[in-house]
């Protein structure tokens, strides 16, 4: 039997208002020279670990983060643990962040002390690729334990990234991930990003990870 396919679309005022706030934040940024990533990903992908992982490897390079969660503080307290300047966003519920949510936390960052701005968007990977927040580069984070076909299943989010981070690469010998199979994909979905099988947990590919970091931070 056939199916039937119903196409929505998000309010197309909704978004042109979003776009307006996330050109201010972008230009807000940019002055300063902070360059900005959005970090997406499906809940308990490590986007938070990543960076802890990240931080401590990346030198000289001054990082802030605003962490994006429905509730809880406590992404932004394991970054602050760290060190480094953190701002959580509560949503409230909402399960992505917009532009607006993004300029409120703004000011309460030392813009002209960070060279990288990491913005860990809220764990879902359907809505948050159709909000700009004023990033300059988007990170799409997979996991090894979710399963292979992410990026056929949400293209959106990863044909918009620079980069691919495969975390939890430890887990590939427990798991029927097929590695060559979701980079295959990646490739036609998205030739251009650079791809990064990592393990947060045990450091594995982090180093080219981290430098990708450092060479997009030092892009103005
Ligand atoms: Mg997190
Ligand atoms: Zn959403």
């Amino acid at each position: 039997m056939s199916v039937e396919t119903i196409r929505v679309d998000l309010g197309r005022d909704l978004l042109r208002a979003n776009d307006q706030v996330a050109a201010e934040n972008r230009a807000a940024c940019a002055a300063t020279g902070t360059r900005v990533l959005n970090l997406m990903s499906s809940p308990g992908a490590g986007k938070t670990t990543l960076l802890e992982a990240a931080i401590p490897l990346l030198g000289r390079l001054r990082v802030g983060v605003i962490e994006g969660d429905l509730f809880t503080d406590r992404d932004a307290r394991r970054i602050a643990r760290l060190g480094v300047r953190a701002v959580q966003i509560n949503t409230v519920g909402a399960c992505h962040l917009d532009a607006r949510m993004v300029a409120r936390a703004l000011p309460a960052l030392p813009l002209g002390e960070l060279d990288l701005l990491c913005i860990e968007n809220v764990g879902n990977l359907v809505c948050p690729a159709g909000f700009d927040l004023g990033e300059d580069g988007r990170v799409a984070v997979l996991s090894v334990a979710e399963g292979s076909d992410k990026p056929v299943k949400y293209p959106a989010l990863f044909r918009t990234a620079q980069a691919v981070v495969i975390n939890k690469l430890d887990l590939l010998p427990h798991s029927d991930f097929d590695l060559p199979e979701v980079l295959s994909v990646l490739r036609e979905t998205n030739p251009a990003a650079a791809v990064f099988p990592v393990s947060a947990r045990t450091g594995e590919g982090m180093e080219a990870w981290c430098r990708w970091l450092t060479d997009f931070a030092g892009e103005r």
